[in-house]
């Protein structure tokens, strides 16, 4: 039976009745692993995720945390333990001095968060897809609309309230405890601590949204994704710019796979969208469009509708990515766009998809955990509802990363699963900075920490790791 134990929330344990639902139920991936932990916490109130962690030290478990449950890889599911659900603490409030907003670690960044900023003129740049929960969101560091202009979502974090390993609720910026909050920006599943509320600076909400589409067909694939690499450095840095290949629908009721390059001008009107997103118009393929949608207003309440389309909840992904490198010659160009081919062209599953992001042009980052970019951000999914083809699916997905591997740089922490594939997702300097903060903070490993298969290369490039262990044999 669920229980109490002077918890404002609950304690849910394995024979409970409603112990899968508190194990999984929260996990948006339909891929549910297998991993039981000891313990499920509801928790009912910051208190409790203190009385959580006191619970587990006293017993010797280990503690994994839950805020939105969108890790692709179900990292909130760890074998053993204790599982801190933080999905009851959904709590808001604006600051109108400061502009800061707060907000627990489940509040949904795009359901929740968005609209309750938008009625006071602001605007906080969360997670695409709208029932992400800024927990997992920012930690990793928050690649949130217009991350190209307006930075990582991390970079607006002011300040962390956190329990420690022991137990303690503190708070941590940039003058207290400033290696948590360091390491809040970017550490991602390794973060020492739990993360009960983020203060977050927000930004004026801009005034007018235009959004350009022009859908290709695949064959054009090569031609229109070299030209984006050539254009996207001089498009406004007010305009976000993303490819994707994805189904589109048909007049006879039916779908195809299309290849879509979008531009989302988020600015102050009409007139300043259109003369930023002019620049899609010079696509040498646009008179073999299948449609052009040039710059057409659109609403935050839309886009958040297209995103939840695209990402139906329950059902089963594989995700990977890459952050790619290109050295933006002619020649260098087509290589990169030769090597992304197969993950745009060939995607086995129907309402599979692949995004391309421009992160150009780079900028330095503050000095966080978060510290490897390069100019253009490439994910894939493959999105299905019969477990059965998992295998098939996981192989294309294996052979169409490898394929991209010449042109791999690394890998973003919030489309990875590194009990798949591991590759670097910091600099070394901040790995190494970061696992000394781990280790001062959190020395007994109270905290789980990245889900890996292979601990002992974490942050090295796979294929490096493998000449250094044939090397050594
Ligand atoms: C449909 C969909 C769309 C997405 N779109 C985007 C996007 O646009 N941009 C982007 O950057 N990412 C995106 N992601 C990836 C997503 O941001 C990551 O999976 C992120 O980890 C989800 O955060 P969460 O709190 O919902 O996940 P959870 O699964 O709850 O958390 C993931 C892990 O983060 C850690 N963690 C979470 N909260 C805390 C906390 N409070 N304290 C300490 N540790 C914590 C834990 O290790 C936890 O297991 C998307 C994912 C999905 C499923």
């Amino acid at each position: 039976m669920a229980q109490s134990l002077g918890f404002d929330g609950r304690l849910v344990l394995p024979g409970d009745a409603d112990w899968e639902d508190a194990r999984v139920g929260r996990v948006f991936n339909g891929r549910r692993p297998d991993r039981q932990p000891d313990a499920v916490l509801i928790a009912g109130s910051v208190e409790d995720v203190q009385r959580g962690v006191r619970l587990a030290n006293e017993k010797g478990w280990t503690v994994a945390v839950r805020s939105g449950g969108h890790s692709w890889a179900a990292w909130s599911v760890r074998e053993g333990g204790l599982l801190i659900d933080l999905g009851a603490l959904r709590e808001m409030s604006y600051d109108e001095e400061t502009r800061v907003v707060t907000a627990n670690p489940a509040v949904k960044g795009g359901d929740e968060l968005s609209p309750f900023l938008e009625q006071r003129g602001r605007f906080f740049n969360g997670g695409h897809c709208p029932s992400v929960g800024l927990g997992g969101f920012l930690l990793q560091g928050g690649q949130g609309w217009n991350q190209r202009g307006w930075g990582w979502a991390a970079e607006s974090v002011v300040a962390v309230d956190v329990v420690t390993a022991d137990g303690e609720l503190v708070r941590a910026d940039e003058t207290q405890n400033s290696d948590l909050y360091w390491a809040a920006r970017g550490s991602g599943p390794a973060f020492p601590g739990v993360v009960v509320r983020f203060h977050l600076a927000t930004r004026p909400l801009f005034g007018f949204l235009g959004h350009t589409v022009h859908g290709y067909e695949l064959e054009d694939f090569a031609e229109v994704m070299a030209w984006l690499y050539e254009a996207h450095h001089r498009i406004s840095t007010d305009v976000e710019i993303v490819a994707v290949s994805t189904p589109i629908p048909l007049p006879d009721g039916t779908e195809k796979r299309a290849f879509l390059i979008t531009g989302l001008a988020m600015v102050d009107d009409e007139e300043t969208a259109r003369a930023a997103l002019a620049p899609f118009n010079e696509c040498p393929a646009i008179d073999r469009a299948i449609f052009v949608q040039d710059c057409a207003a659109s609403t935050l309440a839309e886009q958040r509708g297209q995103q939840t389309l695209q990402n139906p909840e329950h059902w089963q992904y594989i995700t990977d990515n890459a952050w790619i490198d290109c050295d933006n010659t002619p020649d260098g160009i087509a290589r990169t766009v030769e090597h992304l081919r197969p993950l745009f062209t060939t995607n086995p599953t129907d309402k599979g998809f692949a995004i391309w992001m421009s992160n150009a042009p780079m900028r330095d980052l503050p000095d966080m955990a978060f510290s490897l970019q390069t100019e253009a951000y490439v994910a894939s999914y493959t999105v299905y509802e019969d477990a059965a083809e998992f295998p098939r699916n996981r192989e294309w997905l294996t052979e169409a990363m490898a394929y991209a591997q010449p042109v791999t740089a690394g890998q973003y922490l919030g489309d990875s699963d590194m009990t798949h594939r591991q590759l670097r997702f910091m600099a070394p300097e901040n790995w190494a900075r970061l696992r000394e903060i781990i280790a001062a903070r959190d020395p007994q490993g109270r905290f789980h920490r990245y889900l890996a298969k292979d601990h002992d290369s974490l942050n090295v490039n796979h294929w490096l790791a493998e000449v250094a262990d044939v090397a050594a044999a």
